[in-house]
């Protein structure tokens, strides 16, 4: 499909690197985790508080939910919120975002919200 990058789902032969860090074949410094999401720093954090909150099954991008993934969806910002508050940036204020495809900024084809915060953060649209 155009637009929509494939991407392996499984263990040592996937080359998501998402995936790769939800399997714990590559390292990352994770914050949260349940049966169902990952959560980790920022390799390149724009903010104090910059984590990934990424669930376990792949999704490529937002344009690829389906109508039973609403639930995780629900849990990703859960999950967002509950991180705020453990690294106190809830009452000061946060941003919780998810960039899809190239021309909103995505990277990293594995759909994951990102969270930031613990400083003052600027509207842009750049
Ligand atoms: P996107 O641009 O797709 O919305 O976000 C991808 C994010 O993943 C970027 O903020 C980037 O810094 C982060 N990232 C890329 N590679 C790695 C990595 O290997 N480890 C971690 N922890 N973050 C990564
Ligand atoms: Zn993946």
């Amino acid at each position: 499909m155009p637009g929509v990058r494939e991407c392996d789902t499984v263990g040592a032969m996937s080359n998501c690197l998402f995936c790769r860090i939800i399997a714990g074949e590559l390292p990352a410094a994770k914050v949260y985790e349940d049966d169902q999401i990952v959560a980790f720093d920022d390799i390149q954090p724009q903010a104090p508080v910059h984590v990934l909150i990424v669930p376990r099954k792949h999704i490529p991008t937002l344009n690829d939910l389906d109508a039973a993934d609403g639930p995780l969806v629900g849990r990703m910002v859960q999950v967002a919120t509950g991180i705020a508050r453990d690294r106190g940036t809830d009452t000061a204020g946060y941003r919780t975002l998810i960039n899809v495809n190239e021309g909103g900024g995505q990277s990293v084809y594995h759909v994951h919200l990102h969270l930031l915060g613990g400083r003052q953060l600027q509207y842009g649209l750049g």
